[in-house]
């Protein structure tokens, strides 16, 4: 099916060509028809999807079919829970919006608000916004939203984990009652549907498959490893396989800093980010991974959800996300557009629950692969994990902190592992026995 069948205007189809792009992908050609036709949508799709132009081409046709001149009113509101996404969403509009004369604005926090009234003020057809500074906005009178036509909402479970809702409840109602709406959410809960049926008209329903649950192109692998073992093991994987781009999850802002550090002592290039970064931090940290100037990005979820990234065919957890869903949102950065990619696991004692609860969902076990050298040691215990859901006791320990004592002893007895280049992986067959892959 190619994308002159949808009813797009020939200006976005030649946007839609000079991208690249040779076929609609599913939620494109189930979204674009009825958002052209004026419907709300409620579109369970996830980031990989193609979601943003799913709803990017047909508002700009929408907008671009009564438009008039002078000053132009807000009159379509992408709100996201991220300013990453924010910032790659305005990308998008910029991008199919090209041969169209619409303008478009992004105002995100963490940077200083005057360039963004600056820009609201000479007029702008759509805007992207995170809910705070929007609302500060609101706040400060620099932006009116009464003739928005279009709403979009995008990654609202996302926006709900982040606890945006009730700003989110606070701009409907500056918005004008007629309007469209639509709402894209990678999972439906309960509190995203009760969202839902308060702000949509008979929706479209849509939904697609989770990208990387059905889709074979990540190859996942879980490497069993000693908890403080973790950093020395992943730069051993990088240097061994000559991983070029490598982004890494971490569950901490704090561990996501230690371990750049750490991967820049061992001669590996890295840089961490996340939520307590400046935006210019994160935007300058983004685009020298996206150069190839930096080799590997260590990430939060929060920071690192909806980077888009093309190509990019390393994926590490860290950590294991306390959030099951949260694993198939971090995986969902590799194997992107038809190509293939890796995700690979560093888990260690304390995290056999979380892993559990992961394989659950995604209803299949993950291959397990011990790398030699890096056997785990059966005589350590399980610790809990901050805010882990297989959290024992106070919760207050710190279990990423070496212990000296035994650190030292396991180093003084651990095997070398390979650094020839050839990464030489072991299969655990059963118990303690292991055979080579
Ligand atoms: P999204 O789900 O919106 O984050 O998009 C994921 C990636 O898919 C982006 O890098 C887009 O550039 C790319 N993409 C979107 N639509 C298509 C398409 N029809 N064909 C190929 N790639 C696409």
């Amino acid at each position: 099916m190619s994308f002159n069948t949808l009813g797009l205007s020939a200006e976005l189809l030649r946007a839609v060509s000079k991208q690249g792009y040779t076929e609609p992908t599913p939620v494109q050609r189930q979204a674009i028809p009825p958002i052209l036709e004026g419907r709300d949508i409620m579109a369970g799709a996830q980031t990989g999807t193609g979601k943003t132009a799913g709803f990017t081409l047909p508002l700009l046709q929408r907008l671009n079919a009564t438009r008039s001149g002078g000053r132009p009113p807000v009159r379509a509101l992408i709100i996201t829970p991220t300013r990453e996404l924010a910032a790659q969403v305005e990308e998008s509009v910029i991008t199919y919006g090209k041969y169209l004369p619409l303008k478009s604005a992004v105002i995100f926090g963490g940077v200083n608000i005057n360039p963004q009234i600056e820009k609201l003020r000479r007029g702008v057809d759509i805007l992207v916004a995170t809910p705070g500074r929007l609302l500060d906005h609101v706040g400060q009178r620099t932006l009116d939203l009464s003739k928005v036509e279009i709403l979009v909402l995008d990654e609202a479970d996302r926006m709900l984990d982040m606890g945006f809702i009730p700003d989110i409840r606070r701009i409907l109602k500056l918005l004008p009652k007629e309007r469209q709406n639509l709402l894209f959410s990678a999972t439906f809960s309960d509190e995203i549907k009760k969202l839902a049926d308060g702000l949509l008209n008979s929706p479209e329903m849509i939904q697609v498959a989770r990208r990387n649950t059905t889709a074979e192109l990540v190859e996942q692998v879980v490497h069993p490893v000693d908890r403080e073992r973790k950093r020395e093991l992943l730069s051993f994987l990088i240097s061994s396989g000559k991983w070029q781009q490598v982004l890494v999850f971490s569950r901490t802002k704090h561990g996501a800093n230690r371990l750049a550090q750490q991967l820049k002592r061992d001669g590996i290039s890295a840089t961490a980010i996340h939520g307590n970064k400046s935006q210019a931090a994160r935007t300058r940290a983004l685009a020298d991974f996206k150069k190839g100037e930096v080799r590997v990005l260590v990430g939060t979820d929060i920071a690192a959800r909806g980077l888009d990234i093309d190509q990019l065919p390393h994926v590490v957890n860290f950590d294991l996300p306390n959030v099951p869903e949260d694993y198939v949102h971090r995986i969902g950065r590799t194997g992107r557009a038809g190509y293939e990619g890796e995700a690979v696991s560093l888990v260690c004692v304390d995290e056999h629950k979380l892993l559990k609860d992961i394989e659950r969902m995604l209803n299949r076990e993950i291959p397990k692969s011990v790398i030699q050298g890096y056997e785990p040691d059966p005589s350590i215990r399980a610790e809990p994990i901050p805010n882990g859901r297989n959290q024992r006791g106070s919760g207050t320990q710190r279990p990423w902190q070496p212990k000296r004592n035994t650190t030292s002893q396991r180093r003084g007895k651990r095997p070398q592992p390979n650094r020839g280049g050839n990464r030489s992986h072991s299969t655990r067959a059963s118990g303690r026995a292991f055979s080579k892959r």
